[in-house]
């Protein structure tokens, strides 16, 4: 972010080997190399209380892929992770189905407290752009909603606060939930927006599963070549699927362009955060200037770029794997690190915090 770093968090260990990190098994190998002390911490803190996180990072700077990774890591079955953003698709079908819609209908009178009245949320629900923010003390009672349906359970919160009014709500957000006395954490995630926007701009859906990669960052096994328009395009790999030719989604070409504005309000949004006394916050960062990454992590953990050539000869695309250099916010030469290194400073830092807890 613009002035302001995050500190660096060294990965990097004696007796390193490469894993391939993009393997599930190698990576759960990786994952216990680098942080098993803090993976059973945190397993033994489950076993008797749970926690609650609020993920504040730009758009498309891999919220998900973080909480899913370390779920993964540490019990997939102790840790939700819910976005706002799907919470709200979630009530638009209901609406849709008179038996669903008479139950939200009951559930917010008996539990909504706020500026509108039911049927005036009703109708903003119905009848809104997607543009327009839904009213907070609407949002807060269907958060506590979902939470309830959760049971006791670990919960990355994603999407919430989504503006500076909602900051102050989450720092009492705790309180209001009234059935829970657990830890809650911020999480705030730094990543540059060239990193964004490339994730964005090469960013590749399989139209049958909706695995998402990307053709420069992120390829998958199998690379087709087009001759006619001379282009190469991944061919998803997912072993659910038919093996489907991946495509763009519309308007991604634009990269970050449409959502600068978005990108704004969301830095201004983890600066205010970051300087919020007495909440416990972890600091997970995305990228590493090139000049220190040597101290700090190794080969492996950085993302690297992909191009392909065509090799006429063995009639076979080639897959040329190259170091990627992209400039932070701040302007500085840097590496984009993987997502296992950034989870595994997440596990070090919230096994720290729940020491103290
Ligand atoms: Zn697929």
């Amino acid at each position: 972010m613009k002035d302001l770093e995050f500190p660096i968090f060294k990965t990097k260990k004696e007796n390193d080997r490469p894993f391939n990190l993009s393997d599930p098994k190698e990576r759960e190998e990786y994952f216990l190399f680098k942080a098993s002390d803090e993976i059973g911490a945190i397993q033994r803190y489950l076993e008797e209380s749970a926690f609650i996180v609020y993920l504040l990072g730009k758009k498309s700077a891999g919220k998900g892929t973080y909480s899913k990774m370390l779920a993964e890591v540490i019990d997939p079955e102790k840790i939700d992770h819910f976005s706002i953003g799907d919470m709200i698709r979630e009530i638009d079908k209901e609406l849709k189905d008179e038996d669903k819609k008479r139950e939200l209908l009951s559930f917010l009178e008996k539990n909504y407290r706020g500026v509108n009245s039911i049927e005036e949320i009703m109708e903003i629900l119905q009848g809104r752009s997607t543009t327009k923010l839904l009213p907070t003390d609407f949002i807060l009672t269907m958060v506590k909603r979902e939470i309830s349906k959760r049971g006791r359970k670990v919960i990355f919160i994603d999407g919430f606060p989504r503006n500076m009014d909602q900051i102050s709500y989450s720092l009492f957000f705790r309180d209001l939930i009234d059935y829970r006395d657990d830890a809650d954490f911020f999480v705030l995630i730094d990543v540059p927006e060239q990193v964004i926007d490339e994730r964005v701009k090469w960013r590749k859906i399989c139209p049958k599963c909706n695995t998402s990669r990307n053709l420069k960052l992120l390829p998958t096994s199998k690379i087709d070549y087009n001759k006619e328009k001379d282009e190469f395009n991944l061919i998803c790999d997912n072993k659910d699927c038919v093996g489907e030719k991946m495509v763009r989604k519309e308007g991604d070409e634009a990269g970050i362009d449409p959502i600068r504005g978005r990108l704004e309000t969301d830095e201004k949004l983890i600066k205010q955060a970051f300087n919020l006394y007495g909440i416990p916050k972890i600091l997970l960062r995305n990228s590493v200037p090139v000049e220190e990454a040597d101290k700090y992590v190794s080969k492996y953990e950085l993302t690297p770029e992909y191009n392909y050539k065509w090799n006429e000869e063995k009639g076979e695309v080639d897959i040329i794997e190259t170091p990627w250099v992209i400039k932070d916010d701040n302007g500085v030469e840097s590496y984009s690190l993987m997502a296992p290194p950034v989870v595994v400073s997440f596990i070090k830092q919230l096994a720290e915090l729940l020491k103290s807890n």
